[in-house]
């Protein structure tokens, strides 16, 4: 069985090719357009990328398109994208306006340019159907809460990516294959041992943190929508309704231009003075930029509240992982989020931490209590998964 994953952005197009064997899952080819205009033209030269490199005949060898799809109004899980779940998607589209529109285009797109190939999405909030109540609710009337306003969470793909991983790390095998397994199965029962604790810190374009007890999530720091939470790169996150709302009156503003402000203007650009990459940030920052500075001054502190938050409510921890752009190859934002914790029982090894950037290692000192661990997430690895697994039970 061969599952294309498609992973879209508003101007690009990225892609992973995975065949299911007896064996399991393989990865046959992966690639990606950028400055995309055109989609129709993108997938047809993304199929005869396919064809050139050999890995695909026809476009008819493929038995689905999958999409690691945000949000929907009432539907969550893996799901067929058929008519009426894109229109539950276009029904939440200003939720997440940096995210749905395009991938609603490209899915309608893939549909035209691949007729009869099943289109498949696995929803990023899926992870946190087992979040407590207390986690999902917000303080708001019963009949917001009934129109899906609640906390949802986000990179659920990523995030459960971490936990299969982590607890393949950590020893806890009886733990990972149930962990792999949940969308089918439910939480995995775990008898008697004490439980499996780990953060994840999924740092990049846009971050998030979640905490895992067995592998299952407890709550995301991202809310209803994906502009929530940490400062992303050009986002908000957190911010006080209240702040928003004097803000309009104040400056005269429409919800249009209020929306495009939050959504283009805001997080890490708009503390920086304008940058939106890490990178340019750091470099700002070392030559003196004092915004830059303080735009990593709050990022830190964000990421470390959320840390605080999950630690209480795991009651302890047994490891912190770092991933995405952001997580796997910056060691001194790592440094920085793992300051001053030794009471909290994490130690970084200072050098392992500096060797490790883009790989899968640990970069704790050998008696920390907690470990600490940078994996490499694999988002399309579990989208694959569960289409494959929609598509083996109901063809
Ligand atoms: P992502 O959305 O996961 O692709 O992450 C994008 C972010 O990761 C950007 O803000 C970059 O600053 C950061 N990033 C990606 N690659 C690197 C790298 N090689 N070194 C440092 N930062 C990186």
């Amino acid at each position: 069985m061969n599952i294309l994953v498609a992973n879209i952005g508003s101007t690009s197009l990225k892609y992973r090719l995975y065949a299911f064997r007896e064996e399991g899952p393989k990865l046959l080819a992966k690639g990606g357009f950028e400055r995309v205009t055109d989609y129709a033209a993108t997938i047809n030269e993304c199929l005869a990328e396919l064809r050139h490199n050999g890995v695909l005949q026809e476009a008819s060898d493929l038995d689905a398109v999958a999409f690691k799809v945000i949000v929907a109004k009432g539907i969550s899980g893996c799901v067929r994208l058929t008519e009426s779940a894109l229109e539950a998607m276009e029904h939440f589209s200003r939720l997440a306006p940096a995210h749905n529109p395009p991938y609603i285009a490209g899915i309608r797109q893939f549909a035209e340019t691949l007729p009869g190939v099943p289109l498949i999405g696995l929803f990023e909030t899926a992870f946190y159907q087992w979040a407590p109540p207390a986690f999902r609710r917000y303080a708001v009337p019963a009949s917001w809460q009934e129109a899906g306003m609640e906390r949802l969470g986000f990179h659920g793909a990523s995030h459960k990516f971490i936990a299969e991983r982590s607890a393949q790390l950590l020893g806890r095998e009886d733990l990972s294959a149930g962990i792999e397994d949940l969308y089918q199965k439910g939480p995995p029962a775990v008898a008697g041992e004490k439980p499996l604790r780990v953060i994840s810190c999924h740092l990049g374009g846009s971050s998030s943190i979640t905490g895992l007890r067995n592998g299952v999530a407890i709550g995301n720091s991202f809310g209803t929508s994906p502009q929530s939470g940490l400062p992303q790169n050009n986002r908000s996150g957190d911010l006080d309704p209240f702040a928003l709302l004097h803000m309009m009156r104040e400056e005269n503003l429409d919800v249009a231009a209020t929306e495009k402000l939050l959504c283009t203007e805001g997080g890490l650009k708009a503390l920086s003075g304008g940058y939106n990459d890490l990178r340019d940030i750091k470099s700002q920052a070392d030559s003196g930029n004092e915004q830059a500075r303080l735009a990593i001054d709050v990022l830190v502190e964000q990421i470390r509240h959320w840390i605080g938050s999950f630690y209480l409510s795991l009651n302890g921890l047994d490891a912190l992982v770092f991933t995405a752009g952001i997580g796997e190859n910056n060691p001194w934002l790592r440094e920085a989020v793992c300051r001053d914790l030794d009471q909290l029982g994490l130690q970084l090894d200072p050098t392992k931490n500096e060797s490790l950037r883009g790989e899968e290692g640990e970069i704790s000192s050998p008696d920390s209590p907690v470990k600490v661990l940078v994996i490499p997430t694999n988002e399309e690895l579990v989208v694959a998964r569960e289409a494959q697994r929609l598509l083996h039970h109901t063809p």
